[in-house]
């Protein structure tokens, strides 16, 4: 009997997660499976902003693929995706095409501009290790720039972060930790570099704990950033954002402008033509894409509705990497002609959020956390993503054992 092709698209928190559980559960000869992904290596997406404020080398928050398969189960097949063809059970690469019995799709999610003008041209994201070693690079080149011109221009040491939610509070936490050495290096005075976060909504951190948000507020303006709340992006240019807080419009000058406002799926989704929002599809409670019964998506290309709130679950590496365990069982059973499992149901273990190495605020099981407890606990969370993703192997290898 043929047996059945499980092609894994993208190699992210959600597809290894169904991946390693696929290769935990099904014997060689029960199914072919196939991972697809665009590198030959895998970032930890959730130390991007480590490598972004330069804490961390990028080196670290990556890893080959290869290294972390059961190969004898696994085939890695590098190559950027471009295409689904749900009708003909395809998926097109930039260079070949590949059919499938079983698809999931795991292509992750990609920053939400807005259509804002000018941000695409004029700002850096943190979205991969390409784009995180960038902003590091441009700040470092930003302050080495300053000192070396004779007319010394104040623009250069402005480092303007758009969106306090977790993405931007966690580098402003890490950029506030190098700030000093920055300028050591550079032979700056600190009193001339200015840190800017701006801010849509009332609060940093919205949605989450209040007075934690309070906490990771005073603590990041401790240290130096300057904050404007209720105040959206509107337009961004080589020189800076324009911004308004609904009464008036005013610019403010940066060298550096990062946009950490908002994610979005995956374009591949958008130019398949599979139901989406954002693109992300809107799956079903056994995260099959909407008419079709052996496609599945997962993380941040997938949405889940919380019947708490009635609202989207936020993208998470927690969610994908459930979603992706889930998924992988799933497919095992159906391969084992078993019927159909429980849906899936999402358990929501907590969130740290940290302030740089030392600090931290976070609701664990329940319970706030800050301070130091907090920066532990979020590099227990860090070692945990590996460990799920590629076992003790590549925990010994890249995890982060020093406590502070
Ligand atoms: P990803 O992990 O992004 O993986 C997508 C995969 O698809 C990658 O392998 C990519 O190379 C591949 N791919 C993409 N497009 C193509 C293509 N066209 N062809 C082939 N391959 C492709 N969440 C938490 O729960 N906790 C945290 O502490 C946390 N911290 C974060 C910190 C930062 C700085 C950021 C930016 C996000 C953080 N998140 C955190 C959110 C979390 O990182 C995402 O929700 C998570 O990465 C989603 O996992 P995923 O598997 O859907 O996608
Ligand atoms: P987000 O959508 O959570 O936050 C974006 C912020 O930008 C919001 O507060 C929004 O009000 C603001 N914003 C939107 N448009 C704006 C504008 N024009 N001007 C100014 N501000 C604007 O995005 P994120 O922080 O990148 O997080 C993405 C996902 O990743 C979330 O699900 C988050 O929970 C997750 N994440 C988790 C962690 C963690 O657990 N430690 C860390 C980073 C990201």
């Amino acid at each position: 009997m043929r047996r059945p092709k499980i092609v894994i698209l993208g190699a992210g928190y959600g597809g290894l997660s169904a991946v390693r559980r696929l290769q935990k559960l099904l014997m060689i000869h029960e199914a072919d499976l196939f991972l697809v992904s665009k590198h030959d290596f895998q970032h930890e997406t959730i130390w991007l902003h480590e490598a972004a404020a330069g804490t961390l080398n990028h080196n670290r928050a990556r890893y080959k693929i290869k290294s972390i398969l059961d190969q004898s189960k696994v085939q890695f097949i590098q190559g950027q995706v471009t295409e689904i063809k749900p009708e003909l059970q395809k998926v097109l690469l930039e260079e070949q095409e590949m059919d499938y019995d079983y698809l999931i799709i795991a292509l992750g999610g990609n920053p939400e501009t807005f259509g804002i003008p000018g941000l695409k041209e004029n700002a850096l994201f943190i979205s991969d290790i390409d784009s995180s070693r960038q902003i590091k690079e441009h700040i470092e080149y930003q302050f080495a720039s300053y000192r070396g011109r004779e007319e010394r221009d104040g623009k250069k040491l402005k480092i303007l972060v758009g969106g306090a939610g977790f993405t931007g509070i966690e580098f402003l936490g890490e950029i506030t930790d190098r700030i000093s050495e920055l300028c050591q290096e550079y032979d700056i005075d600190r009193e001339l570099v200015k840190l800017y976060c701006v801010e849509a909504l009332n609060t940093v951190l919205p949605g989450f704990d209040p007075m934690l948000s309070a906490y990771a507020r005073s603590v990041l303006e401790q240290r130096g950033v300057e904050f404007y709340l209720g105040t959206a992006i509107k337009e961004c240019n080589q020189d800076g954002v324009k911004v308004s807080n609904g009464e008036e419009e005013w610019f403010i000058e940066a060298g550096t402008v990062i946009w950490a406002a908002g994610v979005r799926g995956n374009p591949v989704i958008e130019q398949s033509g599979l139901p989406h929002s954002r693109a992300r599809i809107p799956v079903d409670d056994y995260l099959r894409v909407p008419g079709y019964d052996s496609i599945f998506a997962v993380g941040d290309c997938s949405l889940v509705i919380n019947p708490e709130t009635n609202r989207p679950y936020p993208p998470t590496a927690q969610m994908a990497m459930q979603q992706g365990d889930y998924v992988g069982k799933l497919i095992a059973q159906r391969v084992r002609g078993k019927a159909e499992s429980k849906p899936f149901v999402y358990n929501h273990k907590g969130t740290v959020c940290s302030l740089g190495s030392e600090d931290g605020v976070g609701v664990v099981f329940g319970r706030k956390i800050t301070g130091y407890k907090a920066a532990f606990m979020k590099k227990i969370i860090d070692n945990r993503a590996l460990f799920l993703k590629g076992g003790l192997p590549l925990l010994l290898q890249r995890g982060k054992f020093r406590p502070f």
